[in-house]
């Protein structure tokens, strides 16, 4: 993938003891080749590399930076300008407000607008209704629904209606009536761009005048992506990139190039099912993380915003006067698996990230912890002195486990205790007990 061979590349520089035109040409060839296959368009892996060669080439070289470091953050500054340099916002204005999904089909268009809605709502207040414009397929109206059972959103559908144009303007008239300030309108696609679907899609705009159009675009069409995004732009001149399935075995070549050929910003990342697995794009991150220097800004955010610090305070004074006991261990796996999928938190990790890519992680790790501590009795929670090597058995049996299983647990949780009670930092801890699971 980039990030190896971009690595790779930095590695002709390792050892030099400056910046020439010599072994920066050669490091500049293995970025453009990086860059190509990953999809990136051949124009703009070009340019690329010529601002790069511009920039290094122009640098006093500092005695306390190597060559090889100061490229990677020539390159990763570059990259992140071309990426778009500083994040922005969606424009929500008007009563209501309205937002129109576009993109081809399988892209994930209906996924995000789920998700986008729970964002909108739960980040900015709002009132949210998602309208189903994707009429010829019945199932696409059920999936709708269902995402806004979800994210407790109201979705707007017109039963046997073949118009979607129609059903965006009576969406817009019923939100009005109802006072909700934001619209989505999740629309159809095709497998390829077809001159209907572009009709159709142009005439809902026209019709509701969206504040902010969104081109949705799956990460792993490659190539491809780049033209389709063309040909969404000329006719909708839409307003930001949405890139989803980044959670995949994903080449970041498609998010350099759109933003480089149809000048838009990119301003949302998905990756994943679920419907809390949205971010908000920031430019230096993905660089970051095309680097593989890991999306660790991300990381603590994310783990911040889930984290309750009520809740992170209450346990630290617990562990500090070692009253730690298995209901609060039971909370913490709760907290931990609020934030999300395990493995998409993971990979945000620098270097843990390529080491899990063929790895399976999900809640279920957890499982099994769970259903041993759920099968003590509560005074054992509090006390796992209590427990003898009969209810062992039984806590065993009652868990579907092993004797020996519940006593590893047992120790695993005995040993740290006695870590975190000298650490006593709380989630960090938890997240790496749990990894030894
Ligand atoms: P649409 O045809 O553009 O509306 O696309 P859908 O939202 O129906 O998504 C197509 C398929 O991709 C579905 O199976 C989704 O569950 C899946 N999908 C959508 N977004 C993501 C994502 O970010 N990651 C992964 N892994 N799958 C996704
Ligand atoms: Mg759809």
């Amino acid at each position: 993938n980039l990030t190896d061979k971009l690595e790779r590349s930095f590695k002709i520089l390792k050892g030099e003891g400056r910046i020439t035109e010599i072994n920066v040409a050669e490091s500049l060839k293995e970025i453009r080749r990086a860059l190509i296959d990953a999809d990136v368009n051949y124009k703009v892996a070009k340019t690329f590399t010529d601002e790069v060669k511009a920039k290094a080439l122009g640098q006093n070289v500092l005695t306390a930076v190597k060559p090889g470091q100061m490229m990677t953050k020539i390159v990763r500054d570059e990259l992140a300008e071309l990426m778009g340099g500083t994040m922005s916002d969606i424009h929500l204005e008007g009563s209501p407000a309205v937002v129109l999904i576009a993109g081809l089909q399988g892209s994930g268009k209906t996924t995000f607008s789920g998700k986008l809605a729970n964002l909108i709502k739960s980040k900015k207040g709002r009132q949210v209704l998602l309208v189903a414009g994707d009429v010829y397929r019945p199932a696409a109206i059920d999936q709708l629904k269902i995402l806004g059972d979800q994210v407790g959103v109201e979705v707007y559908t017109e039963e046997g209606s073949k118009n979607p144009v129609q059903i965006a303007e009576n969406a817009v008239k019923y939100a009005r009536a109802n006072h909700i300030n934001t619209v989505i309108v999740d629309t159809a696609g095709r497998l390829a761009v077809d001159e209907q679907m572009m009709q159709e899609i142009a005439a809902i705009k026209k019709a509701v005048s969206p504040s902010e159009i969104l081109f949705v675009v799956d990460a792993m069409t490659g190539q491809d992506a780049v033209n389709t995004a063309r040909e969404f732009n000329d006719r909708l001149d839409f307003d930001g990139v949405v890139l989803t399935k980044l959670d995949g075995d994903t080449r970041g070549g498609a998010a350099i190039s759109i933003r480089a050929v149809v000048n838009k910003p990119l301003k949302f990342i998905s990756s994943g099912e679920k419907m809390d697995a949205l971010q908000v794009f920031h430019p230096e991150r993905m660089a970051d993380r095309i680097l593989g220097m890991g999306d660790i800004v991300s990381l603590v955010e994310r783990a911040q915003e889930q984290y309750d610090e009520e809740e992170a305070r209450r346990l630290k004074k617990k562990l500090v006067k070692d009253q730690f006991n298995f209901n609060d261990f039971l909370t913490q796996i709760t907290q931990i698996k609020k934030m999300g999928n395990l493995k998409d938190l993971a990979s945000m990790i620098p270097g843990v990230g390529k080491a899990l890519k063929n790895v399976e992680i999900n809640d279920d790790v957890f499982k099994q912890t769970e259903a041993i501590i759920h099968s003590m009795t509560p005074k054992e929670r509090e006390n796992p002195a209590l427990i003898n090597g009969s209810r062992k058995q039984r806590i065993a049996a009652g868990s579907g486990t092993t004797v020996q299983e519940v006593n590893r647990l047992l120790k695993q949780f005995d040993d740290t205790r006695k870590m975190m009670k000298t650490v006593a930092g709380g989630m960090p801890q938890m997240a790496k007990m749990a990894g030894r699971m």
